[in-house]
């Protein structure tokens, strides 16, 4: 049995590859092009629309987008990853008006504009290295994209001065709202802010943590491969089936819970008072979301403090509770994760948990730098042996962000 690793490119391949994109199938040549990651949660999970703390990384992997502007409000979508070029008059964009892959794109420039920059219609080609659909979130990493690409073409300043090269935190936490609004509204798809604030808001060679109530991002030390570890993906490939519907139904538990108990959110529910609050909550299902939230939000916080005082490895135990939680409390895990999770672990990983939303994408495993091959094969062989389809593996150094 073969393990297939997902490599990354290089930031100037990929940027040359979106560039022939754009030149081969829309006959035009790029006056930018700009790339941004896909990412890893390492920690905090389903807890960004409930207030929470999430602990992600930015991959290696990348999506780039070569882009021309236009002289008028028309905007055309080239991508290596899928045949149909799509095409829209920006003034058509509205919540519910156009579907297709291009929402995700148009989508940010119709954000943007609805912010008060001045964006107009573009020529754009897309080609990417990062898994579709995988829990990585090849999503975020197009709109990311999009939006430093839309900087650079139209030389909005988000406060910072103008262009990609003046961005700052703050400036990047601008068009992140955008790409959420784009995602939300345009995409149709209700995703928390965890995505699109990892692509542009992470900083290479650390994780960060991110303060999902008021959006705050403090970079956090994580550096495996200085300590000997590695952070292994694992895509399982397993088919996403009703994601959209128990999104929704998690996102509504968690609402019910906050109300229940007559807080904001669940963040505002304080981990040593958590006994005393799901008492209060007379529905077993909706006690058991709650407890998840509650007890990732706490496990982010522990995350935090053994990375700051340079434990490494001690991340693996909280990353094993956080799957437990994940799969027995909120229930977003499926067989394949489980599988993954359990043989990362028999294998010798130091901890596993799934990661991004769950019902099927990616799992992650906190493992020795040497023995990553052989836990990928472990997994690999556990897959086979339950008839699941072949997954496949990629590490994830924290990498750039959005640029
Ligand atoms: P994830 O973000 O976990 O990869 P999503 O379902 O949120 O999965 O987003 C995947 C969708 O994003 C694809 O179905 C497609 O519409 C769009 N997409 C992402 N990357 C690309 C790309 N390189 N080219 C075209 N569409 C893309
Ligand atoms: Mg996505």
């Amino acid at each position: 049995m073969s393990v297939e690793r997902l490599g990354s490119w290089t930031r100037e391949d990929g940027d040359a590859r979106a560039v022939a994109v754009l030149t081969d199938r829309l006959g035009v040549a790029a006056d930018v092009v700009r790339s941004a990651p896909g990412r890893v949660n390492v920690i905090g999970e389903h807890v960004d629309y409930t207030g929470g703390l999430c602990l992600p990384t930015a991959l290696p992997h990348r999506t780039h987008v070569a882009l021309r502007r236009r002289d008028d409000d028309v905007v055309r979508l080239v991508s290596a990853q899928t045949d149909e070029t799509w095409t829209a008059e920006l003034g058509d964009l509205a919540p519910g008006a156009l579907s297709g892959w291009g929402v995700y794109v148009a989508g940010v420039a119709w954000a943007l504009r609805q912010a008060g920059f001045t964006v107009g219609g573009f020529d754009a080609a897309v080609d990417s290295c990062v898994p579709f659909g995988a829990g990585l979130s090849s999503s975020a990493a197009l709109e990311a994209a999009t939006a430093v690409a839309l900087v650079d073409a139209f030389d909005l300043d988000l406060g910072s001065g103008p262009g990609v090269r003046n961005l700052d935190d703050a400036a990047r936490a601008i068009l992140a709202t955008a790409c959420v609004r784009a995602e939300n509204e345009i995409a149709g798809a209700n995703t928390g802010g965890l995505d699109q604030a990892s692509s542009l808001r992470c900083v290479e060679g650390a994780a960060i943590l991110l303060d999902c109530r008021d959006g705050a991002v403090r970079p956090v030390p994580f550096d495996p491969l200085a300590v000997g570890l590695d952070l292994l993906v694992i895509d399982t490939r397993a088919p996403h089936s009703h994601v959209d519907g128990e999104y929704s139904a998690r996102r509504v538990a968690t609402e019910t819970a906050a109300e229940l108990l007559g807080v904001p959110d669940l963040r505002a529910v304080p981990f040593d008072e958590l006994d005393a609050a799901l008492a209060r909550i007379g529905d077993r299902v909706i006690r058991r979301r709650a407890r998840h939230c509650v007890t990732e939000i706490e496990r982010v916080r522990e995350a935090v403090a053994v990375l700051d005082g340079g434990d490494v490895a001690g991340l693996g135990p909280l990353m094993t509770a956080s799957h437990v939680s994940l799969r027995d409390d909120f229930e977003v895990t499926v067989p394949e994760l489980d599988t993954a999770v359990d043989a990362a672990l028999a294998a010798g990983a130091l901890g596993a948990r799934m990661t991004g939303g769950g019902f099927g994408g990616s799992a992650i495993a906190l493992v020795r730098a040497d023995e990553a091959d052989a836990v990928a094969q472990a997994i690999a062989d556990a897959f086979a042996l339950r008839g699941f389809a072949a997954p496949a593996f990629l590490t994830a150094p924290p990498s750039a962000p959005a640029g």
